[in-house]
């Protein structure tokens, strides 16, 4: 086993075993075919990434992808805000040229368009780009590597002053390649803006993040492929890195401080990710002691939210209708479908207030607050919660 970045030998510090895809929601008929991967993480101790041993092949990965309109909204404020934040941050103009991989149907380059600049977008879905073609936004509906890369710089003299990845590198298997094909198009002075979700405290594993990125490994990533991280920023649980070729700018204090936070945190020890994965085994041996429990003194359990990493967890614990009668979930996509792997049903959340069960299993906890908020009438009735993580927890 070697590092995706570096080449040296990794350490595999957590195995989950072989679970279902944490999105691969099923009809009653599609039951008999689920496929199960596995799903276990190594580190490298040259490096300091984070990373998956065996990836799953990306056309199972992406075959069944679940849109909720409700988010493309909210998202379409954000990329205005961000490409409001990038236009005045980066000093752009009409004479910029902006590049999006992994542009979807066009919903962030859009912002850089209306300002006058020349953009151009890559992305392999074609549905998507279709409509990226209808507001006008060029798309190269093709994977993007060094050799796209290449061609695109030989074929259309094409030289960037931004290029855009947002959600996107922790899903890029061939990173190296990848990065080699970002510097090509980077004009001297250009900026390359990646956004993703923060998962360096490893919240839940799952087989879409091939990395779980630290600052600290950022910027070896960075530094191997001659390039370099002159600003970051944490946001809302969100990570904002900002890339040049190197000595172009001036590398921010923002930058040194999140990796002297990460190194007090010993994120680059291995030690610090063996302690999490024992910390999961405790996890798994807790909730089961406490489902059980609870069973015997016959109350009755439902889980709330049929989030990824929801099923990933009941998976990885082997919690099904063993424990829980059944699971709620509000998106409209996914009621009437059943769970991945463990093959749950899913209700609409009016079914808690028809039937009162004794305990949720809140399986999105990261936003435990606002489902509380969202439950009040239930817990004011004597309802309770359970919280599976990070700490087991009964509200
Ligand atoms: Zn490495």
């Amino acid at each position: 086993m070697k590092c995706r970045n570096c080449n040296k030998k990794i350490i595999k510090f957590l195995s989950l075993g072989k679970l279902p895809l944490g999105n691969g929601f099923l009809k009653k008929n599609e039951i008999s075919l689920e496929k199960k991967y596995d799903l276990s993480v190594s580190f490298c101790s040259n490096c300091y990434l984070v990373q998956l041993i065996k990836i799953v092949p990306p056309a199972r990965l992406y075959g069944k992808t679940f849109y909720f309109p409700s988010v493309f909204e909210s998202r379409l404020k954000e990329n205005k805000e961000t490409a409001d934040y990038l236009m005045k941050k980066l000093n752009l103009s009409k004479s910029s040229s902006v590049l999006e991989v992994g542009c979807s149907n066009g919903s962030q380059l859009q912002f850089f368009q209306k300002a006058g600049m020349k953009v151009l977008g890559i992305d392999p879905a074609v549905n998507s780009a279709k409509i990226a073609h209808k507001k006008g936004i060029p798309v190269l509906t093709n994977f993007f590597n060094y050799n796209l890369a290449k061609a695109l710089e030989k074929e259309q003299k094409l030289k960037v002053d931004l290029l855009i990845g947002i959600h996107l590198l922790n899903h890029i298997a061939e990173i190296e390649d990848f990065l080699r094909g970002v510097k090509l198009l980077l004009e001297p002075k250009g900026t390359v803006f990646f956004k993703f979700y923060s998962q360096r405290e490893l919240d839940i594993i799952q087989h879409e993040h091939i990395f779980y990125f630290s600052f600290l490994s950022l910027r070896n990533l960075f530094k191997n492929a001659n390039l370099e991280m002159y600003d970051a920023e944490i946001k809302d649980g969100i990570m904002h890195i900002f890339i040049s070729h190197p000595n172009v700018f001036h590398v921010t204090k923002r930058v040194k401080n999140l990796i002297d936070e990460e190194i007090n945190k010993k994120f680059n020890k291995l030690q610090t990710y063996q302690k999490f994965a024992k910390n999961i085994e405790k996890v798994k041996k807790n909730l089961i002691k406490l489902l059980k429990k609870l069973k015997n003194q016959r109350k009755r359990i439902v889980a709330y939210s049929a989030s990824e990493k929801g099923n990933i967890l009941l998976n990885y614990c082997g919690i099904g209708d063993n424990y829980l009668e059944y699971i709620v979930d509000m998106s409209k996509l996914k009621q009437g479908l059943y769970t991945p792997g463990t093959h749950l049903l899913i209700y609409p959340p009016q079914k808690i207030y028809q039937e009162r069960p004794d305990y949720l299993l809140i399986l999105s906890w990261n936003i435990t607050e606002k489902i509380i908020k969202q439950l009040k009438d239930y817990h004011d009735t004597g309802g309770k919660f359970i919280i599976p993580l990070p700490k087991i927890k009964i509200i």
